[in-house]
C-alpha cells in the first residue's frame, strides 16, 4: 500500500458521546437543556420545501444582519460558520501561517491541538498555573498566534477584559483569538475590544446558550480586514457552509433576546445551586462562569464516580489527561437532572465525608 505514504494522517478530535438512552440525564457535552426560543419551532414548521431546493445565500447574510444587530456591530465586522468549530478551522487556516509557534494553554479545548496537527501549524502549549489559571506572562514570547477559551474549558474560569487586554497589548503583531463558547454565563464579552485592537478575533456559538448544537451556527466578531481575510478563505473552500434551515432558525433565535437572556438566567441559577450541592458533598472545583462545573473528590476517584453515574443512566465527561484525569466536567442541566444527580452522587458518598 504505497499509497498510503501520501496520506495526510492526523490524530482525530474525539467529542463527547452522544448516547440515546431512555430516561438518562445528559450533562456530558454542555449542551443546553431548554428548548430553543419559541420562535424557532415556529419557523420549523413553518418551513417551505424551496428552504431544501434552493441554495442557500452564501454570505449568509439575514443572519450576519441580525447578529450586527444584537451585537452593535456592522455586518462586515462578523463571519458565520457551521459551528465555532467549523469558525476557528477556518480562522486558523487563514491566519496562523507564521513559522513560529502558536500559542494556547495545555489544559483547554483540546480541539485547538487537532486543527494545528491536521493544518501542519507548529504549537508550544503554555501550563495552567496550580489553580488552572492561564499565565499572561506566558504569551509574552514570540508566537505565529494565540487562542484560549474565555471562560477556559473544562476549567470553566473567567477571566476579566483587563486580563484579556494585558495579553492584545503583548501581541499587536500576531491574531489573538478569544473562544467565547461560554461567555453567555456570565461573563463579559471581549466584543467590545475590537476596535482598539485590529488583530482580535472573538469566537462564539449557538451551541451552548442558545440550545442549537444540533444546527450548527457559530460566528466570529473582528475588525473587517480579518472577516474578510475569513470570507477569501471560506470562499475558496465552499461557498455554501450554512443551511438554508439554519439561517433561518438563527436569526430567529438572535430575535428574541428575552428568551434568551431568561434562558441563561435559569442556567446561571441551577449551576449556583449545583455548586452548593457539590461543595456539602465535599467535591471541590474552580468557581465556574459556564454552563458546566469542573470537579473532584477528595476521596472518590472521578473515573469510579464516573462509571458509577454512568450506570445509573447518568452521563458526565471524564477526560483521562494528564493533570486533569481525577476531575469530572459535569454540565448544567434543568432543576430536576441536577436533582437527580446530586441524589446519585449523595448516595455514594454522604455519610462518608
Ligand atoms: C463547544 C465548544 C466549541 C464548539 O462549539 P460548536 O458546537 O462547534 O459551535 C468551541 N470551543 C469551545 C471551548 C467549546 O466548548
Amino acid at each position: 500500500m504505497l499509497w498510503e505514504k501520501n496520506v495526510r494522517k492526523v490524530v482525530p478530535y474525539v467529542p463527547g458521546e452522544q448516547p440515546n438512552k431512555e430516561n438518562m440525564v445528559k450533562l456530558n457535552t454542555n449542551e443546553c437543556p431548554y428548548p430553543p426560543a419559541p420562535a424557532v419551532e415556529k419557523a420549523l414548521k413553518e418551513m417551505a420545501y424551496d428552504d431544501f431546493r434552493l441554495y442557500p445565500a452564501p454570505g449568509a447574510d439575514d443572519l450576519v444582519a441580525s447578529l450586527a444587530d444584537y451585537y452593535h456591530r456592522k455586518p462586515s465586522e462578523i463571519f458565520v460558520g457551521v459551528g465555532s468549530d467549523d469558525v476557528i478551522s477556518l480562522a486558523f487556516l487563514t491566519f496562523f501561517n507564521s513559522d513560529k509557534p502558536i500559542l494556547f494553554p495545555d489544559i483547554t479545548y483540546s480541539f485547538y491541538e487537532v486543527w494545528a496537527g491536521v493544518y501542519g501549524i507548529s504549537f508550544e502549549k503554555q501550563p495552567l498555573d496550580e489553580n488552572f489559571r492561564i499565565r499572561p506572562e506566558d504569551y509574552e514570547k514570540e508566537n505565529g498566534g494565540i487562542i484560549f477559551p474565555n471562560p477556559n474549558a473544562p476549567t470553566g474560569i473567567l477571566e476579566d477584559l483587563d486580563f484579556i487586554e494585558s495579553i492584545l497589548k503583548k501581541n499587536k503583531d500576531s491574531v489573538v483569538m478569544v473562544d467565547e463558547a461560554y461567555i453567555d454565563f456570565g461573563g463579559k464579552s471581549a466584543v467590545e475590544l475590537i476596535d482598539k485592537y485590529d488583530n482580535l478575533l472573538v469566537i462564539q456559538t449557538f451551541s451552548k446558550s442558545r440550545a442549537m448544537a444540533g444546527m450548527r451556527i457559530g460566528f466570529a466578531i473582528g475588525n473587517e480586514k480579518l472577516i474578510g481575510y475569513l470570507n477569501d478563505v471560506k470562499f475558496s473552500i465552499n461557498s455554501y457552509t450554512m443551511n438554508r434551515p439554519s439561517l433561518i432558525l438563527g436569526v430567529k433565535s438572535v430575535e428574541d433576546a428575552g428568551y434568551f437572556e431568561e434562558c441563561t438566567r435559569k442556567i446561571i441559577r441551577t449551576r449556583e445551586w449545583m455548586k452548593e450541592e457539590l461543595k456539602r458533598l465535599g467535591f471541590e472545583f474552580p468557581d465556574s462562569m459556564t454552563n458546566f462545573i469542573f470537579a473532584t473528590h477528595p476521596s472518590y476517584a472521578a473515573k469510579e464516580l464516573y462509571e458509577y453515574l454512568r450506570e445509573k443512566n447518568i452521563f458526565v465527561r471524564y477526560f483521562n489527561l494528564p493533570r486533569i484525569d481525577n476531575y469530572l466536567r459535569i454540565s448544567v442541566g434543568t432543576d430536576e437532572e441536577a436533582q437527580i444527580l446530586m441524589k446519585a452522587l449523595e448516595e455514594k458518598i454522604g455519610g462518608r465525608v
